[in-house]
């Protein structure tokens, strides 16, 4: 659960990276930026802000902004019927990303946020700066970190149900709750 105030502060921070990033989004795009703390209640080390551009029924287009040293959870995106899940490409537009996939252990940039070691479990680290980009393929687990200065990323992807996608840690809960 995050209050109110977090949200919008969180929003509004968000908004300053992306335009800092040299996107434009008008004020009423920048209300409707997703707020997701995963429903543990520390946005600050765990969380992400995501503004959606494009979502259809076959694909979407979505800016997300880590802030420095912001985690977005370990997940991936499992089949649903005749669809083998989201196919996601990550392309960093400014300040740097860690992306965590499966492989050997580089983990040198980046760190596993304290306490989280068993539902963290990928160390295979790529440091992505602007330019940089990335394909997930169905089911291929991930996580990302910002670097020291946070980072802002486009997401293009397959279809999202982002309610299906499943996490390593069992505590998450992908809907944001907003408190008082
Ligand atoms: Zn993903």
């Amino acid at each position: 659960m995050i209050t109110h105030a977090e949200l919008t502060e969180a929003r509004e921070r968000a908004a300053g990276y992306i335009r800092d990033a040299g996107l434009t989004i008008s004020d009423s795009e920048s209300t409707l930026i997703e707020v997701a703390d995963f429903g543990l209640g520390r946005l600050r080390q765990e969380g992400a802000q995501i503004l959606t551009l494009v979502q259809t029924d076959r694909f979407a287009v979505k800016i997300i902004v880590l802030f420095p040293r912001q985690t977005l959870p370990e997940h991936w995106h499992p089949p649903v019927g005749d669809d083998p899940g989201k196919e996601e490409v990550v392309r960093v537009l400014s300040g740097t990303m860690l992306v965590y996939i499966a492989g050997d252990d580089t983990m040198r940039a980046g760190f596993v946020p304290p306490g989280k070691e068993s539902v963290y479990t990928l160390r295979h680290e790529i440091v992505m700066t602007p330019g940089g980009q990335h394909t997930f393929l169905p089911g291929d687990k991930h996580w990302f970190q910002g670097g020291k200065e946070g980072a802002v990323v486009f997401s293009f992807s397959s279809v999202v149900r982002d309610a299906l996608d499943g996490f390593s840690d069992p505590a998450i809960r992908r809907k944001t709750e907003i408190g008082e």
